[in-house]
């Protein structure tokens, strides 16, 4: 890209991996012009945005929860907040545009802005509906798109619908999750589940099952384990850690697998970063997310792998996926329903290679790095060039419908 691109302050809260970090991290990466980062966490973004050569800063504080008295812990919290935000004014300088990836680093640019006085992109990767977030988190959600965004780009038309639903004043901008075509070899499934095997003495005689994603209370883990007590004899591999829950959770969790992993029919094999050779070597990927999904990245890698997928029907996910062309949609939080899809997925298995073939094909055309990248370095420049303090309403700041 050619044409002089904005100096953007890239913003985010975690430094681990979940899927909006996966993102972030491809934008950086991939920015056409000069960049800079800025994390509340350090982490493996940290570590690997550092080896690729891009200049990022950890602010420190982040939202930690210390486990001491309240006003301690308020007091502490209150301390990180102002560390990070004193750290975001001062890296803003010499930047046109503060890009904040998400709902906690946007609060934070937004309420800063009187002193950093950039324009500010709000990324949006998540929906803004009362299953996932209280009113106050929706009010709060509200005033940064409507009076401190300069735009909103969503990650899905779901989220999009769900921002305006609640009370946001503008259309965002849909930018679709992007991805690296070269690292999935759909060519390479035998060799891959030949390796998968061999390494986490699988069955090699049984059907695996992959379900790959950060485990947390709405993705789906604990209705998976009860859908595998419904099905006949397949096996399920379990991919990820409890990046941001409760070590309540994390435990309550490996003790409900334990019976199934005693039995040899779930194998926890927690957080992994060769993800594309991982979808490729299972027989059937699946995801059984309880609650919408704003996006779903594992779904497009399953697709991109050539594994046949089953995906939980809500939020972004039917517009990644049509039901009976490119994959098995089914009713969420339905233990019948996916042991049910399962079954028909390992049985029918003309009909899920072909589904397979057409879901690689649509992921390929959709979700390519190449395609989804370039809206949004357009958007972004278009911001930066945008006048100052001419307009401040939220209706000149949006993207017409
Ligand atoms: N992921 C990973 N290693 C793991 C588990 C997950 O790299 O062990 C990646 C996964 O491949 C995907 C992202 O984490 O790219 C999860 O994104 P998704 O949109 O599915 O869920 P989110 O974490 O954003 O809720």
């Amino acid at each position: 890209m050619t044409m002089a691109m904005p100096r953007v302050l890239f913003f985010n809260q975690a430094g681990l991996y979940g899927g909006a970090e996966r993102s972030l991290y491809d934008l950086v990466v991939h920015y056409p012009g000069h960049c800079r980062v800025a994390l509340m966490q350090a982490g493996p973004l940290y570590d690997d945005l550092i080896a690729a050569g891009v200049d990022t800063h950890v602010l420190g504080g982040g939202f930690q929860r210390p486990k001491r008295r309240r006003w301690i812990a308020l007091t502490i919290r209150l301390y990180s907040l102002i560390v990070v935000a004193i750290g975001l004014v001062r890296l803003s300088r010499g930047y046109d545009l503060i890009y904040a990836n998400s709902m906690k680093a946007a609060v934070i640019a937004v309420l800063t802005k009187p002193f950093h006085r950039r324009k500010m992109v709000w990324h949006l990767r998540s929906l803004l509906v009362p299953e996932h977030f209280s009113p106050l988190a929706r009010l709060v959600a509200r005033w940064c798109g409507n009076w401190g965004a300069d735009l909103v780009i969503a990650n899905s038309d779901a989220t999009a619908r769900a921002y305006q639903s609640n009370g946001g004043k503008c259309l965002p901008l849909i930018a679709y999750n992007g991805f690296t075509l070269e690292k999935f070899r759909p060519e390479m499934r035998a060799d891959l589940r030949a390796q998968l095997v061999a390494e986490h003495g699988l069955d090699p005689m049984r059907p695996i099952i992959g379900m790959i994603g950060r485990i947390g209370p709405w993705k789906g883990q604990a209705l998976a384990l009860l859908g595998l007590s419904m099905g006949t004899d397949w096996q399920l591999l379990v991919v990820g850690e409890a990046l941001f829950e409760s070590e309540n959770f994390r435990q309550d969790f490996h003790e409900s697998a334990t019976r199934y992993t005693q039995a040899g029919d779930v194998f926890c094999i927690g957080h992994r970063d060769d993800i594309a050779e991982i979808m490729g070597g299972v027989d059937v990927v699946i995801h059984a997310s309880t609650l919408p999904e704003p996006f779903g990245r594992v779904i497009v890698e399953a697709m991109l792998a050539g594994t046949p997928v089953i995906a939980s029907n809500g939020g972004g996910v039917p517009e990644i996926v049509q039901n009976g062309v490119s994959g098995r949609l089914i009713a969420p939080n339905s233990a019948t329903a996916l042991a049910t899809a399962i079954e028909a997925a390992l049985r029918e298995t003309e009909q899920s290679l072909r589904m397979a073939v057409a879901a690689r094909r649509y992921a390929e055309q959709h979700f390519a790095l190449e395609l989804t990248l370039p809206p949004v370095w357009l958007a972004l420049r278009s911001v930066a060039a945008q006048p100052d303090g001419t307009d401040r309403s939220a209706s000149s700041r949006c993207r017409r419908a």
